[in-house]
């Protein structure tokens, strides 16, 4: 294992900014993991794990150790006609996983098809799409504990995934380093199509076929459905450097989103259990105007205002100002502080 000084990190996250780290490495397994970490030029220092780098925003150099996992494979750790569950390390490529999941005609990630990343943060952020979150499938994370130096396997219920957010984010950060998720899949037919356009693109391609046998198929139609929704509406980060959506919808208690409804009919939202109500953080930003806007070299995307994106040589400090002058407008106009689902360091 190598790790390399002053490290060019444009390449290593999906906004592309020209940052570095003090030091960069990969471990292949968990024994190199804990050799790294063991270093004593690390001791002081802080430590960042990545992924892919899709969900960070760097607005600095990064002063410590960046360690990306590339425990790579999966294995079949249970298995009968109805389900399949699979122990998966924290290097795969999130969306090759989903493709060949799809392939064997596994079920239950195929709404989550074209997310950029490796399965190692799929419990950290909770991904979700289509109305499908990781949570769902995800039974176990196996992690390294930075305090106690040895690995445990946390169930997925002490993990607290919520709307992109998990106790890693909160109490647990900058403690467990993610080695390998247990995903549990269908192999039956339980489709869910009824978020956004995704039952109107598929009736539109001679919709779902019935039958047992029409399982793979209809899996690989869903992918595909996804996956053209995906690029008709979000920036491609090889061509335009970008984090998906910057912003989370603002979830409120019944009592302040009626109050706000009376001054906004129009904001969309959705009702959610326990009285809450998710509000569209992206149309509050198009209401104050952002909306294709840009400050300097970054912007806000003009077919989706929820991204922010790297016009070409951003410095990570003019992403950062865009995105705290829409906070701080979204505030004025609507009294809601949203809130970045991008990890901002
Ligand atoms: C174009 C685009 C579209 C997107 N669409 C969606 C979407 O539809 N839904 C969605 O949920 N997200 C979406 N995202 C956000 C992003 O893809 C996800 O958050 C993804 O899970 C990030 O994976 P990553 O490997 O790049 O993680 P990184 O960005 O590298 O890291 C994210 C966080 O996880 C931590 N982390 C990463 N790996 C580990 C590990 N092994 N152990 C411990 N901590 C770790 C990091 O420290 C950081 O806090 C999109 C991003 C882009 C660029």
């Amino acid at each position: 294992m190598k790790v390399q000084e002053h490290f060019c990190l444009k390449d290593k996250h999906s906004f592309h900014l020209n940052v570095t780290a003090r030091y960069w490495a990969e471990y292949r397994n968990t024994d190199e993991l804990g050799e790294i970490l063991q270093d004593k030029r690390f001791y002081k220092l802080p430590v960042l794990p990545v992924g892919g780098g899709c969900n960070l925003l760097f607005t600095r150099n990064f002063p410590g150790l960046v360690i990306k996992s590339a425990i790579s494979g999966w294995d079949i750790v249970h298995e009968n006609e109805e389900e399949v569950v699979l122990r998966v390390g924290s290097g795969l490529d999130w969306d090759q996983f989903v493709e060949s999941c799809v392939s064997q005609g596994w079920g239950g990630i195929e709404n989550l098809s074209g997310i950029p990343g490796l399965t190692g943060a799929t419990p950290i952020q909770n991904i979700g799409a289509y109305g499908v979150e990781a949570k769902e499938v995800i039974r176990y994370v196996e992690v390294f504990d930075r305090q106690t130096r040895s690995l445990l396997v946390l169930p997925v219920e002490e993990c607290g995934l919520a709307y992109r957010n998990s106790r890693f984010k909160q109490e647990w950060k900058d403690r467990f380093i993610v080695c390998y998720i247990t995903y549990r899949l269908n192999k039956k037919p339980a489709y869910r199509l009824d978020y956004g356009n995704l039952n109107e693109v598929l009736r539109s391609q001679g919709g779902l076929q019935e039958g047992p046998e029409a399982h793979r198929g209809n899996l690989a139609m869903i992918r595909r459905a996804v996956l053209a929704i995906r690029s008709s509406k979000l920036p491609d980060p090889a061509v335009l450097g970008n984090a998906g959506s910057f912003f989370k919808n603002p979830e409120l208690d019944v009592a302040t989103y009626s109050a706000l409804a009376e001054r906004f009919p129009e904001l969309p939202h959705w009702e959610l259990p326990g009285n809450k109500v998710k509000v569209s953080a992206a149309w509050m930003i198009e209401y104050c105007g952002w909306k294709g806007k840009s400050m300097g070299r970054a912007g806000v995307y003009p077919k989706q205002a929820l991204v922010l994106v790297n016009l070409g040589d951003a410095r990570g400090e003019e992403i950062y100002n865009l995105y705290q002058h829409i906070v701080a407008d979204v505030h004025k106009a609507f009294g809601i502080s949203l809130q970045p689902e991008v990890v901002v360091l």
